[in-house]
Parts: C-alpha cells; sequence; structure tokens
C-alpha cells in the first residue's frame, strides 16, 4: 500500500500534492528510513535470492504496483504489489522485503510526482511499515518462513491476519498522519475517514501472499509461476467483469441523473406553466376588469348579457334589467377637487354599487363616470325600480374625498328585457338613451325605456340602414320655395329643400331624416347634391329664360357641411360645374351653427364672400347672437324664423320682435327675410315693419322644379302689364 495510491479529497493522491504543514513529518519519515533500509541491506541473505526473488521484485518494481484488484462500489484497489511485498516477506525474509518495498514505493511514487519529498517519503513509509510489519511477525512467529512451512493452517491463517493488520496499522497510519496535518484536521477522524475502508485491502493482499507462499512451498516456484497465466486469464475475467461492474454502476448513476434531472425539469415545466396560467389569469382578469375599480369592464358585462339575452329566449318570463348610471356632477368634482378626488370618488361609488346588487347581478364600469348594473331574475319593472332607489339613496349619504364632503346624484336609465332584445349591445343603447332623459328631466331620478321610446329607437334605426341606402340609389330631390319682394311682389329667389323620395314610405319630410344624417355625417353628401342640383337648376332656367337676372337661389348649409375643411372647394365646384353666377347663390346657415364657433365662422364665412356668394343666418332669433361678432360676419341677409312671424297675428303681440330684427339688420346693412308667413295679415304687419322680403305658404308651398318653372312662368306673367 502506497500513499499515493490512497484515497484522498483532492483525488490525484495525498502524496502527490505537497503541503507546509506536514513537511516536518515527512522529514523525520524520510530520516527514519535509513534505519529500516540500511540494516536490512546490510543482513540481507544474498545467498538466498534466487531467480525467483528477482522476478518478483521485477514483477514488484515494474508492472504490479499498476495492475490491481478494485473492489466494486470502492475507491480501494488491492495493488499486486503489496501481495508481492508480503510475499517477499514471507519467502525471502523481512530484509528482502523491506528493500523491495522502498524500491516500489520510490518507482511507483516517481510515476506521479516528481517532487523529491513525496518520492523519498513514499518510499520511506513503505519502508519502514513494511519493516515494522517484518519485526512484527518475527516478534510474534519467529521468522515467518519457519511459521509458513510449519504446515498448521491455523498457524497460518493467524500470521496472515497478523501480517495484513500490521501492514495496515503502520502504513495506512503514517499516511493518515501525513494527511491530517496537511488537512489539519483530527488524526483518528482522517484516519476513519480516508483510510478504514483500506484494511480490507490489507487482509485481502496478505491473505493471497499467504496462499501463493504456501503454493510455492508445497509445489515450488516454478509450478507456481506457470500458473501466472492462469491467474492472468483469471485476473483479466474479473477486470473485464469489473469493468462491465463499473459500466453498470456508472449507467445506473447516469441513469438516475437522468431521472433527477427529468424530474427538475418536469418540475420547472410546471411551475413555468402554472405561472402561465397565473399571468393568463391575471391578463384575462385585466382585460375583462376596469383598472380603476376592479369592477367588470364593458366586456364581461357584454358577456354577460348575452347569457342573460339568450336565457330570456329559452325560458318566457324571464325578465331582467339594465340599469345605466351616470354621475350628476363628476365633471364639478373633477374640475374642483383634481382627478385624484374624481378617481376616489368612482373607487367608492363602485364599493356602494356593489353593495346595492345581489350576488347574481352584475355591476360594470363602462368609461367615465358611466356605470351599468344588470339585475337578473326580476318579477316586473317594480324591482327594477327599487334597485335604482336604493342606488339613489346609497349615493345620498356623502362621499368622503381627502378632507372634503361630497354629495352626488346619478340619473338612471332603465331598460327592461321584455322589450325583445336581440343584442347587448341595443340593450345598453336604449338604457343609455333613457338615461339622458331622466337627466333632461331633473337628474337624480330614474326612468324607464318604454316601447314607444322603443318604437322610435328601432324607427331610427332603420331610417339610419335606409339612408345610407338612398345615397347610395340617390334617392333625394329638391323642392323650391319661392322668395318674394314685399315691396314689389317680384319673386326675388327660391329657397331649395329637400326631399327624401323613400320607396316605401314615401316623401319623408327633412326633420325626420336631418337630424339622423347630421348624426351619421351622410348629410355633406346630401348637401353636396342639393347644392350642385340647385346651382344647376337655376342655371337652366336662366337658359330657358325664366329667371331674370339677380334671381338667387339659396341653399341650406348644416353644421357638419359648415364645420368642413373643403366647404369652399365643393362651393366653388358647384358653381362651375353649373356654370352660374356666384352672386346668385346665397347660403343658409343657421344662427346656433353660426355662433357655435365664431373664429371659426369668421373665417369660413370670409372665403364663402371670396367667391363671391351671398350668406344668410337662417332661423334668426332662436339662437343667441352675439351683436360683436355680427356686425364683422359678412352676412348679406337674416331670416327672421317662423315662430316670431306667427306671433304676429296674435293679440298681445304688436310684433316688437321682428321690428327689432329688422331695425337691427337695417343697421347693420342687410336685407331681411321673414319665414313662413301664412296669411295676408302677417303680410301686411312686415310690409308695416319695413321688412323687405318674404316665404311662406301664402305664397307658395316649396314647388318642386317643373312646378316651381311653371310659377315663375305665371309670376312673369303677372308682372308683365
Ligand atoms: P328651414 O331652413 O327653416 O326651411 C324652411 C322650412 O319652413 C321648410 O320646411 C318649409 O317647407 C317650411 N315652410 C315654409 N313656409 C312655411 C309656412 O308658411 N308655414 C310653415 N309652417 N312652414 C313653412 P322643410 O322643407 O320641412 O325643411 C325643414 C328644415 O329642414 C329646414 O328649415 C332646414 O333647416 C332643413 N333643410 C331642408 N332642406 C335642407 C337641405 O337641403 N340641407 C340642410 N342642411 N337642411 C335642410
Ligand atoms: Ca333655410
Ligand atoms: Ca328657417
Amino acid at each position: 500500500m502506497k500513499l499515493h495510491e490512497l484515497p484522498g479529497p483532492d483525488g490525484a493522491g495525498a502524496g502527490a500534492a505537497d503541503s507546509g504543514r506536514s513537511r516536518p513529518f515527512r522529514l523525520l519519515v524520510i530520516s527514519l528510513a535509513p534505519a529500516a533500509v540500511v540494516p536490512s541491506a546490510w543482513l540481507l541473505p544474498a545467498g538466498r535470492l534466487d531467480v525467483g526473488f528477482l522476478l518478483l521484485a521485477l514483477l514488484t518494481v515494474a508492472v504490479s504496483s499498476r495492475v490491481g484488484v478494485g473492489i466494486p462500489r470502492t475507491t480501494g484497489r488491492i495493488t499486486v504489489s503489496d501481495t508481492f511485498i508480503l510475499l517477499a516477506l514471507l519467502l525471502y525474509g523481512g530484509e528482502a522485503a523491506v528493500l523491495l518495498a522502498v524500491a516500489e514505493g520510490v518507482c511507483s511514487s516517481l510515476r506521479i510526482s516528481r517532487k523529491a519529498l513525496t518520492v523519498l517519503f513514499n518510499g520511506a513509509v513503505m519502508g519502514c511499515s513494511t519493516c515494522a510489519t517484518a519485526w512484527a511477525l518475527r516478534l510474534s512467529f519467529g521468522p515467518p518462513e519457519e511459521a509458513l512451512r510449519s504446515g498448521r493452517a491455523a498457524t497460518l491463517v493467524t500470521l496472515v491476519c497478523v501480517m495484513g493488520l500490521a501492514q495496515y496499522v503502520f502504513n495506512s497510519g503514517l499516511v493518515a498522519f501525513d494527511k491530517a496535518l496537511k488537512l489539519g484536521r483530527g488524526f483518528a477522524r482522517t484516519w476513519r475517514e480516508f483510510y478504514l475502508w483500506a484494511s480490507l485491502t490489507y487482509f485481502a493482499g496478505a491473505a493471497a501472499a499467504g496462499v501463493l507462499a504456501r503454493l510455492v512451498v508445497t509445489f515450488g516456484f516454478y509450478p507456481v509461476a506457470a500458473a501466472a497465466p492462469v491467474a492472468a486469464i483469471v485476473y483479466l475475467t474479473y477486470q473485464t467483469y469489473l469493468k462491465s461492474v463499473e459500466a453498470a454502476a456508472t449507467q445506473a448513476a447516469m441513469a438516475e441523473r437522468h431521472v433527477q434531472e427529468l424530474n427538475r425539469y418536469l418540475a420547472e415545466q410546471e411551475r413555468i406553466s402554472r405561472e402561465l396560467e397565473e399571468s393568463r389569469e391575471h391578463f384575462r382578469n385585466a382585460a375583462l376588469h376596469d383598472a380603476l375599480t376592479g369592477l367588470p369592464n364593458r366586456t364581461l358585462l357584454t358577456n354577460h348579457l348575452k347569457l342573460a339575452v339568450e336565457h330570456a329566449k329559452r325560458r318566457p318570463g324571464y325578465l331582467f334589467a339594465v340599469l345605466f348610471l351616470d354621475l350628476d356632477r363628476f365633471k364639478v368634482v373633477n374640475d374642483s377637487l383634481g382627478h385624484l378626488a374624481g378617481d376616489q370618488l368612482l373607487v367608492q361609488l363602485a364599493r356602494r354599487l356593489e353593495e346595492c346588487i345581489r350576488g347574481a347581478d352584475t355591476v360594470a364600469r363602462l368609461g367615465g363616470d358611466e356605470f351599468a348594473v344588470l339585475v337578473s331574475d326580476i318579477e316586473d319593472y317594480a324591482d327594477a325600480a327599487r334597485v335604482a332607489e336604493r342606488i339613489q339613496a346609497a349615493l345620498g349619504r356623502p362621499f368622503r374625498l381627502g378632507g372634503h364632503e361630497v354629495y352626488t346624484s346619478a340619473s338612471i336609465g332603465i331598460t327592461l328585457s321584455a322589450t325583445g332584445y336581440e343584442d347587448p349591445e341595443s340593450i345598453l343603447r336604449d338604457a343609455d338613451t333613457v338615461m339622458y332623459r331622466a337627466k333632461a328631466n331633473g337628474k337624480a331620478r330614474h326612468e324607464l325605456f318604454d316601447e314607444a321610446m322603443h318604437a322610435r329607437a328601432v324607427a331610427l334605426l332603420r331610417t339610419e340602414t335606409d339612408l345610407r341606402r338612398a345615397v347610395e340609389r340617390d334617392e333625394f330631390r329638391v323642392v323650391y320655395q319661392p322668395i318674394l319682394s314685399l315691396v314689389t311682389g317680384e319673386v326675388a329667389g327660391f329657397e331649395a329643400l329637400v326631399r327624401w323620395l323613400h320607396p316605401e314610405r314615401g316623401l319623408v319630410p327633412p326633420s325626420e331624416f336631418i337630424p339622423v344624417a347630421e348624426e351619421t355625417g351622410l348629410i355633406v353628401e346630401i348637401g353636396r347634391r342639393v347644392l350642385f342640383e340647385s346651382c344647376r337648376q337655376l342655371r337652366e332656367w336662366q337658359a330657358r329664360g325664366l329667371a331674370r337676372e339677380g334671381l338667387h337661389v339659396s341653399v341650406n348649409l348644416s353644421g357638419k357641411q359648415f364645420a368642413q375643411a373643403g366647404l369652399a372647394a365643393s362651393v366653388a365646384g358647384a358653381l362651375a360645374d353649373a356654370g352660374l353666377d356666384p352672386r346668385c347663390l346665397r347660403l343658409e346657415i343657421t344662427e346656433s351653427v353660426i355662433m357655435g364657433n365664431a373664429e371659426a365662422t369668421c373665417a369660413t364665412l370670409e372665403r364663402l364672400r371670396a367667391l363671391g356668394t351671398g350668406v344668410s343666418i337662417d332661423d334668426f332669433g332662436t339662437g343667441y347672437s352675439s351683436l360683436s361678432y355680427l356686425h364683422r360676419f359678412p352676412v348679406d341677409t337674416l331670416k327672421v324664423d317662423r315662430s316670431f312671424v306667427s306671433r304676429m297675428g296674435e293679440p298681445d303681440e304688436n310684433g316688437e320682435i321682428v321690428r327689432t330684427i329688422v331695425t337691427l339688420a337695417c343697421n347693420l346693412g342687410m336685407g331681411v327675410v321673414a319665414e313662413g308667413v301664412e296669411t295676408a295679415q302677417q303680410a301686411e304687419l312686415l310690409r308695416g315693419l319695413g321688412c323687405e322680403y318674404a316665404q311662406g305658404y301664402l305664397f307658395s308651398r316649396p314647388l318642386d322644379a317643373e312646378a316651381a318653372a311653371l310659377w315663375l312662368q305665371g309670376v312673369e306673367a303677372e308682372a308683365r302689364p
């Protein structure tokens, strides 16, 4: 057993690595070695050293330390060199064994280290321990050769045991001491930890040496040597077996590692998919909930509404209600206390709303200060109304917003599923509509969306669809209402008024579709067509000699059209297309539109004026005109609203308003047209007030182009003497 063959924590063998701490000990052992080596060399019985010894020595030094028998599942090895040294001890005496051990220790050390201290120490350890073993045997049994030859099995077994034990104790004792010093740990612990297992290899080596020695004694050296090939075959077979055992063990270890890795991987996968699911859940939640209040959002409410609609379809008698809620003074809170307070209010409101509903119901935030409550499975409208009242009561308590006490109320619109809804959108739309009615009717109240409203809403929806089709199929016609001079009785011009020739409903008046067209933006296209057609028509009359010079056509412009960027270009296009003198075109814009955005209006009017067209303010008196603006606007005519004209004939009415408007127009250098003149008395009064022009049923209803042409001819004929 050699130091470098002992397992150590540094893997390469304790002897390979030198260390300052064990250096004195090593030097001590080296200095002791001559005490074993010199007498051995001196006393070596040279006569007994035969060819067999030389062979043994050669094998030991050259080969045997490389050849060993491994012990499966340990790092230990029974090296053949150990066995051979003990064999030499038994056959040729202690001196020969000591020298052989030193030689073997030095040679095998040299193979792994060039450090003199290590090499010498290893040789010294081998020499000293073998010497000690030889002495132990000699003291116990006398010369070992004789004990061997005595032939008694018991003696032989004892001899082998003592030999193994002694060699183990001395050899590993020295090595363990060296290692303990190096590691700075206790000797006993180091020995137990690193060298206890090695005792086995010593006993096995000693046993093998005992058996071999006995065989040599009995049969002579050469017959035993002749058995070497057999031993070699056995050795190689065992070695092969050992390799396969090792390979199997390695495979098993690898498999175990793989299983562990797989388990780790699976656990990791599980963790990842769990986290993925959690984050998915989070996003699902975020996608369906309002971030501020945590309430369901519009999407989730719509989902619930869809289910409720389905349910109502399957189960007759099943009734649900939707409450659309809008805070009455939210803007005030936001503007006065800031957005943070506004947010706080919304959050507190959300909590109070939740308190007002049952578990099966849904309260959602639709955005801003709009909330909706789905009240499922109710008996009748009264149930929904009670929820609305509960909500109002809950909102009646003050909200505390950062030191401020705030009172608020809500306007609530209610729809019932009894109306027979098909989709969530129309439910919410109707609830929204009726909420606005609640607001308009005085706020802090609730209002039910009834059948009549529903019918109106449905009709509105139909109008919208039809209107789009009407634009596609060009179902619009223009009618013309004459405008006359109250002074001369001559036709001053015509107002172009649009009509919709609906394939089923017939002639639809503008009041029924202009607001829808405004809302949908279709008015821009409709208005453009009226403009082109009116210009073309007047030009045609002019060409036919029906319209005298100076006769104009007045075309109404909606707010949307007026705000349109390309308005002036569109007007110029219509004029150019018809080849009409711009002075023959007058554009009517209502007072409320004109005053809506005075700055922008001014610029637009200037652009129109630059084209050379005239401008009238329509429905004058119904809006809120700012006089300061009025005189700055390039406007030609004021059209007195029909309502003032119609009231002129009434008892207490002396036409003050009309008189004021006429005076105002006169002062601003504008012309005046009175609308809706139905009676001769009105015409007379207007003439008396100095109103220049008039338009109304008294003179003519709006006429289609052909009738207007005839009318023109008639008037012309009448005017002619
Ligand atoms: P408006 O511009 O004030 O047009 C005058 C309205 O008064 C016309 O109604 C006309 O038929 C009606 N009217 C005329 N004389 C009398 C009368 O003696 N008594 C009564 N009660 N009514 C009279 P209409 O054609 O139904 O048009 C209604 C409104 O629709 C128009 O009011 C105008 O604001 C809008 N409108 C009509 N055509 C167009 C158009 O082409 N474009 C735009 N943007 N709006 C138009
Ligand atoms: Ca008009
Ligand atoms: Ca008007």
